[in-house]
């Protein structure tokens, strides 16, 4: 017998999720992001569910071939655009729209001997302070690419730093407006939490939305509103089986670090998953978790291989029994994997992509 942890990927939550994305910013078109393969879902498993976009944007060249090679022939965006000046031949070659975020780029491209001419996507730095140029100097980098014989489009963009939280987008929007009127060219500076949260303003979602975890059910601002507060389904559900139970005495002590210590005589499970599946190590007490679709808590240190958890509210579980990390659990009850990222101190983005490659996994 295999060992029983096992992840599955669900691309018909993709597609709807698509279509609350759509429907949050109306009339915009979608780029569905697929960096990190996916999210960690795995881009060959969700390109059907992302079929339906208007554009896949992605990290690097690697991950456009891969997309290329399922038969897209749509817009594909490498968001942080080339690394070094020889992968301007391959997006040629591939035909890809890529970032130009600065001035070493521009001089790739100047020097490159193309005869596809480039569509680029000019990025401005309106606060975040990680990649694009400043307000300043964002018309005199346009101007140095417009003049550029290799380059036929130009698009505008900036990425918020706040979208999800208290400072919100309203200084970087008035940013990117002051320093990019007049501009030609498309635009686009949403992504997933300002295009649910935004969406509606057409001054805000522009003509092209970045649409990332919401593709993937995860809600890009938890707790503040959850996933189901967004209609968002979510798209892995990593599962595993009980496949020890002990029974705890009063002042008894679970696993390495003997963190947990019964108050009260107990019954916990011994849970096939562990850090090396990319359950989160620092998951404390109390971090949600399904026994056969039922609310309990992890209980003890996590460990490489195992975790444990409190089988109180669920006393018919034994070996066997079904565990929900995260995702969907029998009976259509749902653990958001937000839930557990809270629970850990990290958000669902890095759960879902820390997903370890011993992991197996399927689509249903
Ligand atoms: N746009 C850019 C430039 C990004 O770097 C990302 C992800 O980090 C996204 C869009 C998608 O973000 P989200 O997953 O929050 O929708």
């Amino acid at each position: 017998m295999p060992r029983p942890i096992h992840a599955t990927i669900h691309p018909a939550a993709v597609r709807a999720n698509l279509e609350r994305a759509r429907h949050a910013a109306p009339d915009a078109r979608v780029w569905a992001v697929v960096k990190a393969d996916a999210y960690g879902h795995g881009i060959e498993r969700v390109f059907e569910a992302v079929r339906g976009a208007d554009g896949i944007a992605l990290l690097d060249l690697a991950e456009a071939q891969r997309v290329r090679a399922l038969g897209w022939r749509g817009p594909i965006l490498l968001l942080e655009g080339t690394f070094e000046p020889r992968d301007l031949e391959l997006c040629s070659r591939l035909s890809l729209w890529h970032v130009v975020h600065c001035d070493a780029q521009i001089d790739w491209l100047s020097a490159h001997k193309t005869h596809v001419p480039h569509r680029v996507f000019l990025k401005m730095n309106s606060g975040m302070n990680r990649l694009g140029f400043t307000p300043e100097r964002f018309r005199a980098a346009f101007a140095r690419l417009s003049a550029l014989p290799q380059v036929d489009e130009i698009s505008l963009m900036t990425h918020f730093s706040d979208a999800d939280g208290a400072r919100g987008i309203a200084h970087q929007v008035a940013a990117f407006q002051a320093a990019s009127q007049d501009l030609p060219g498309e635009r686009s500076i949403c992504n997933s939490a300002a295009l649910l949260r935004h969406g509606l303003q057409a001054e805000v979602r522009l003509d092209w939305v970045r649409a990332g975890v919401a593709l993937y059910g995860g809600a890009p601002d938890h707790p503040e509103r959850t996933a189901q507060d967004w209609q968002l389904q979510p798209a892995m559900t990593l599962a595993s089986r009980l496949i020890a139970v002990q029974h705890l005495n009063e002042g008894d002590t679970v696993g390495y670090g003997s963190r947990f210590t019964a108050t009260a005589p107990m019954s916990i499970g011994v849970v096939a998953c562990g850090y090396a599946d990319g359950y989160p190590r620092h998951a404390p007490d109390g971090t949600p978790v399904l026994v056969d679709g039922v609310r309990t808590r992890v209980v003890g240190r996590v460990s490489m291989d195992m975790l444990t958890v409190d089988l109180s509210p669920v006393p018919s579980a034994g070996i066997g029994s079904e565990v929900t990390l995260w995702g969907r659990g029998p009976g259509g009850v749902l653990l958001p994997v937000d839930e557990v990222a809270q629970a850990a101190g990290t958000i669902g983005y890095e759960l879902m992509c820390a997903l370890a490659p011993r992991v197996p996994v399927s689509t249903d």
